[in-house]
């Protein structure tokens, strides 16, 4: 977890709130890993931060996030009371390095990166590339007689 609030969220220095690869199977093995630390997010008043940040969703978690209990990105347990609200999610970004992070940089008004320039400039030279080579551009040279 990252951000300021972690080290003060109830969950600090606490271990049990997600599993490693090998040591569970189904979500039954979750709830009887996991499921005895869900009772911490109740006082917790970083929920919604904690499900930003996760995004357990997006990312198919699988452990204690946010005061739910998720598996592969779903829940599967939740505590009483927690809002529906808290569930928001923000869209991961895309890579640098290709168009769609150019455009994300422009729509969070950001400078575009050197790499994300780079890559506007590549597929730009090669869509460029490519409608010279589409037929009926081709400028054939037949010798004339
Ligand atoms: S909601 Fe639960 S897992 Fe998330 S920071 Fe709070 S206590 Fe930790
Ligand atoms: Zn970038």
């Amino acid at each position: 977890m990252t951000g300021g609030w972690a080290l003060r969220a109830p969950c600090h220095g606490r271990d049990g709130f997600t599993v490693t690869e090998d040591d569970w199977n189904t979500g039954a093995d979750l709830k009887r890993l996991c499921g005895p630390q869900l009772p911490t997010c109740g006082p917790c008043p970083f929920r919604a931060e904690c499900i930003a940040t996760v995004k357990p969703a997006q990312a198919f978690f699988d452990g204690i996030a946010g005061g739910r209990l998720w598996c592969n990105g779903i829940v599967i347990d939740s505590l009483d009371g927690v809002h529906d609200e808290e569930l928001a999610e923000p869209k991961l970004r895309a890579y640098c390095g290709t168009e769609a992070g150019a455009k994300d940089h422009d729509r969070h008004g950001e400078r575009r990166c050197t790499a994300c320039r780079q890559a506007v400039r590549e597929m730009a030279a090669r869509r460029k590339e490519a409608k010279a080579k589409e037929p009926g551009q081709l400028q054939l040279d037949f010798p004339t007689t």
